[in-house]
C-alpha cells in the first residue's frame, strides 16, 4: 500500500533497524522504545488490523507467531521473557494501520498496561 509507513519500511523506502527478516515477515526496532527490547514484528503483506485477518492470511499470522521464538533468541529475551502485543482501534491505540506485534522485554513489565 503506497501510503502505508510500514509498507515503506518493508520495501526499504524508509530505513529501519532490522533484526530479522525473511520472505514473509520482518522485525525491526521501534523508533520510540518503551523497554530495552522493543521490536515490531509484522507480515510483509499489508493487512491493516487484527480485524482484517482472513482464513487465508491466518497461516501467515500463525507463521509470524512461530518465528517469535527465533526473534526472541536473536534479541536475547527467550529465557528472561517478553510481551507480545497487538493494538487495535481507538481504545487499543493502534496508530499505524499495518498489523504489527510489539515484542517487548529486557525489563520486568507490569500488568495491566496503562
Ligand atoms: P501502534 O500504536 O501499535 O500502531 O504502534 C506503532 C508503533 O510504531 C509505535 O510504537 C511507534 O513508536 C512505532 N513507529 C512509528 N514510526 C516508526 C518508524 N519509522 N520506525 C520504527 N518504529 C516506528
Ligand atoms: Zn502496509
Amino acid at each position: 500500500m503506497s501510503d502505508c509507513l510500514f509498507c515503506k519500511i518493508v520495501s526499504g523506502e524508509i530505513p529501519s533497524d532490522i533484526v530479522y527478516q525473511d520472505d514473509k515477515i520482518i522485525a525491526f526496532k521501534d523508533i520510540q522504545p518503551q523497554a530495552p527490547v522493543h521490536v515490531l514484528v509484522l507480515p510483509r503483506e499489508h493487512i491493516p488490523t487484527v480485524m482484517n485477518i482472513t482464513e487465508e492470511s491466518s497461516n501467515l499470522i500463525g507463521y509470524l507467531h512461530l518465528k517469535v521464538k527465533e526473534i526472541a533468541e536473536i534479541l536475547g529475551v527467550a529465557e528472561s521473557g517478553l510481551r507480545l502485543v497487538c493494538n487495535y482501534g481507538k481504545d487499543g491505540d493502534q496508530i499505524v494501520q499495518h498489523i504489527h506485534f510489539h515484542l517487548m522485554g529486557g525489563r520486568p513489565l507490569t500488568w495491566p498496561p496503562g
